[in-house]
């Protein structure tokens, strides 16, 4: 669709600063376009590595560099904070709210838009058990990994101070839900935190004797991987002191520990202090909205099932990239949002010129995995690798895609401060880590009541559709 001459720049609004949103805005760089970037948090998340950040060998900001200071040179580019609770694919406009507290409303910001980038990424999954978010935090976000890190060194505090041994037991035994690549390496690095860095700190407890149990419904480590890899992974996983547990079908999490149903249908309870949750993923409930507007489909994980140029079906005003979309052969992993990125920043410039949509070519780099201190798997077409080669690889490749000059320099160093010795620098934590959870929560319902209120002020008869607000998450919601 060729654009007609405009007065007013042509608005692109793109929602999300994961790796779908920072990569289309960068593209559009001297595009004549005006690009305004909203998204819920203030920074870019490279989200490989906030396993690191839970387990205290990376700082939040190697990871997270502000999203405006990324943009700060691109001049057709802005930056709003705001959580985009709807979007009028009619009216073309996105409302996004920003703060909010018990004793302020939100501050609510209606930005209009001529075209719409969707790049909202994907909560954590329970697999319709959100109480189990109670108890085993999931890892999305910067929250997350640093109130996964509160509870993982806290849990070791606890063992210190408690003299009742079945009560030191439940702490020093961690249960991980999921034996995908983060699953795998949290397990991984929580058992080196006891046996390197933890390794004589105690004088109660020996940090050793952690326990640090895998759990999978599926048959094997590391599935997308292969049986060949994904037994690798499990070998020196085990090898290392991690107890993997395959075809184990979590069916309960509390407080208290994690039961699961075995391949016999036997359960199991293990008690344990610490839970983390890595099993699965849903598209931002944004896909939702998207659906009861334009009837476009939504596969089973709550992702768009978009048109072969990524844009909505009836809508090439409207593209979806990254983890909320649909497209077949297209992995929920970081190049499938970069490349996806790039594809709709390329269909927007050629609009302009009528250049005729083009379908997105993806094109396969492989996948990776560390599971410690020097050993990864790796696929890459149909090379595979194990141990130090594919860890290389994984530390080369982390870098090459770490945003910033300045991050890539700080990860190197914290880097071999973890590598070489058994330290590592990032292992504070904080009352606000443990407790914030709770404050998130309740920021939570009051944006909800808000946005309730504001709907039935605008519509006493309550005949149109009701509030889209916060029935999506928050920045900590997914794992709250
Ligand atoms: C722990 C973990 C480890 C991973 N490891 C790997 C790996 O090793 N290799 C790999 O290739 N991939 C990995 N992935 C997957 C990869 O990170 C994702 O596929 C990728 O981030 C998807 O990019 P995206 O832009 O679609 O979404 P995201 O990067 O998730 O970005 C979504 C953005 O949307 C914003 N947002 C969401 N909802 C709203 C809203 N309502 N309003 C405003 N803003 C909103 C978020 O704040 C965020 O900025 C991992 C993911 C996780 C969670």
């Amino acid at each position: 669709m060729a654009q007609a001459a405009q007065q007013t720049p042509h608005r692109v609004v793109v929602i999300g600063s994961g790796f779908g949103g920072i990569n289309v805005t960068q593209a559009l760089d001297g595009a004549p376009v005006e690009v305004t970037l909203i998204a819920k948090t203030t920074h870019h998340l490279f989200q490989p590595l906030l396993y690191q950040v839970a387990t205290g060998i990376l700082s939040e900001g190697e990871i997270a560099p502000p999203t405006r200071l990324i943009l700060a040179k691109q001049k057709n580019a802005k930056v709003l904070l705001g959580d985009v609770e709807q979007i009028d694919t009619e009216a073309k406009t996105v409302v996004s709210r920003i703060a909010g507290s018990r004793r302020r409303p939100a501050t609510v910001v209606t930005t209009p838009y001529d075209t719409l980038v969707v790049a909202a990424g994907a909560d954590q999954s329970y697999f319709g058990n959100d109480h189990f978010s109670e108890f085993a935090p999931g890892m999305k976000t910067i929250d997350d990994a640093l109130e996964l890190r509160g509870r993982i060194v806290g849990a070791f505090e606890l063992a210190e101070a408690t003299s009742d041994p079945v009560e030191q037991e439940r702490a020093l035994t961690f249960v991980v839900v999921g034996a995908g690549p983060t699953g795998v390496e949290v397990a991984g690095q929580i058992a080196e935190l006891a046996s390197r860095t933890f390794k004589g700190a105690f004088k109660n407890i020996n940090a050793l004797d952690a326990r640090i149990i895998l759990l999978d419904g599926a048959p094997a480590v590391l599935p997308p991987m292969g049986k060949k890899l994904g037994l690798k992974a499990q070998q020196h996983l085990e090898k290392i002191g991690v107890d993997v547990r395959l075809d184990a079908i979590v069916v309960d999490v509390d407080q208290d520990g994690v039961t699961y149903k075995d391949k016999e249908g036997n359960l199991h309870t293990i008690a344990t202090k610490c839970k983390v949750w890595s099993a699965g993923v849903a598209a931002s409930p944004l896909g939702k909205q998207l659906a009861a507007q334009t009837g476009v489909e939504l596969d089973r994980a709550g992702r768009v099932v978009v048109d072969k140029d990524l844009s909505l079906p009836g809508h090439p005003e409207i593209f979806v990239i990254g983890d909320m979309a649909s497209v077949p052969g297209v992995p929920g992993m970081a190049q499938g949002a970069i490349q996806g990125g790039k594809h709709a920043a390329k269909m927007i410039k050629g609009d302009f010129k009528g250049a005729p949509r083009t379908p997105f070519k993806y094109l396969d780099k492989g996948s990776m995995s560390t599971i410690s201190r020097f050993s990864a798997v790796a696929k890459v077409w149909k090379f595979e690798f194990a141990g130090f080669i594919a860890w290389a690889l994984w530390l080369f490749i982390h870098l090459y895609y770490l945003v910033g000059f300045k991050n890539r320099v700080t990860t190197t160093l914290s880097w071999l401060v973890s590598f070489i010795t058994p330290s590592r620098t990032q292992l504070t934590i904080t009352h606000q880590q443990i407790q914030a959870r709770i404050a998130l929560l309740e920021r939570n319902t009051i944006l909800r009541q808000q946005a309730e209120a504001a709907a039935k002020e605008k519509d006493p008869a309550g005949n149109s559709a009701p509030a889209p607000a916060p029935e999506h998450s928050p920045p900590n919601a997914a794992s709250s």
